[in-house]
């Protein structure tokens, strides 16, 4: 279990997935082989599976536990979903709430559940199967949602050419959220409370955010997916695909990475391989990681 600590957070890893997903070269088509071996030393085999050629992936939620409130950021993909275009993320079926429940909570002690933004593989736990119907997992906790992306998403899905949003999940994931009258909109910049804020950071979802933690005199970042690959920090302007808007994703990495080697903060991802979290170091040139 990857565990960390942030003043007086406790930060626990916990997985849905973790492996070899798509071609380095599909993903990043600015990756060439010198790269590769450039940063050979760091790749494999946390990042990168050298036989394949595949970049390594991993999909998890991060267990925070501070002031005796239990706080699950992003929700992976969940069981029992069926996305037949996404290969990695159909008709799941893992462990993840026993996983969770070994990391310390079970589905009704959560009392926050926050999403970075409203993409499949950030909310697929928010709901469950019932008796046929999609409710939510975590029946006494508060859904914290971007507004900007609900809104994105809700027009997507109200408008029959583009219906259902995001593959189905908007309904599934986040309709029933709001109609249980358990989520709660925000804007951001947003101060949530008295250990979290609320900083925008759109581009690779309209209203992309990321969260903010600060207890005692340390920060963390959890970031979601303003970069999936530590090969972006390296490379800001390397774009994961599927974005709104490629040139605001840039802008809000650049950003985001700033944010986080200015404040010397644990910069915890939504994708990255092990170690899953660490820090940004700026460089004359840029930015490298300190994983
Ligand atoms: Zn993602």
């Amino acid at each position: 279990m990857t565990a960390f600590s942030v003043g007086k957070a406790s930060i626990i890893r916990v997985e849905e997935t973790y492996g070899p997903t798509y071609p380095v070269k599909e993903i990043f088509a600015a990756c060439t082989d010198a790269i590769l071996a450039e940063h050979a030393a760091w790749l494999a085999p946390s990042h990168y599976d050298q036989p394949s050629g595949k970049i390594k992936l991993s999909v998890h939620s991060w267990l925070i536990e501070i002031g005796g409130k239990k706080i699950l950021i992003d929700c992976c993909c969940g069981n029992n979903k069926i996305k037949p275009g996404r290969p990695f993320w159909n008709m799941l079926d893992t462990p993840y709430l026993e996983r969770l429940a070994a990391a310390g909570a079970r589905p009704q002690d959560i009392d926050f559940v926050m999403c970075t933004h409203l993409h499949h593989d950030h909310v697929g736990w928010n709901t469950q199967l019932s008796n046929g119907r999609w409710v939510p997992t975590f029946p006494n906790a508060r859904y914290v949602i971007s507004k900007p992306d609900f809104e994105y998403f809700k027009a997507l899905d109200d408008d029959p050419k583009t219906a259902p949003a995001e593959m189905g999940t908007f309904r599934e994931c986040v309709l029933p959220i709001i109609e249980a009258g358990r989520a709660e909109l925000v804007t951001g910049p947003h101060r949530l409370n008295e250990h979290f804020d609320i900083v925008p950071a759109p581009g690779h979802s309209a209203g992309h955010v990321v969260f903010r933690l600060e207890s005692g005199a340390q920060q963390a970042v959890f970031i979601g997916d303003v970069f999936h690959h530590l090969l972006q920090v390296y490379y800001p302007d390397w774009n994961f695909p599927k974005n709104s808007d490629v040139e605001q994703a840039r802008v809000s990495r650049r950003k985001v990475l700033e944010l986080c080697a200015s404040s010397g903060a644990l910069t915890l991802p939504g994708h990255v391989g092990a170690p899953f979290a660490g820090h940004i170091e700026a460089t004359a040139s840029g930015f490298q990681p300190r994983f």
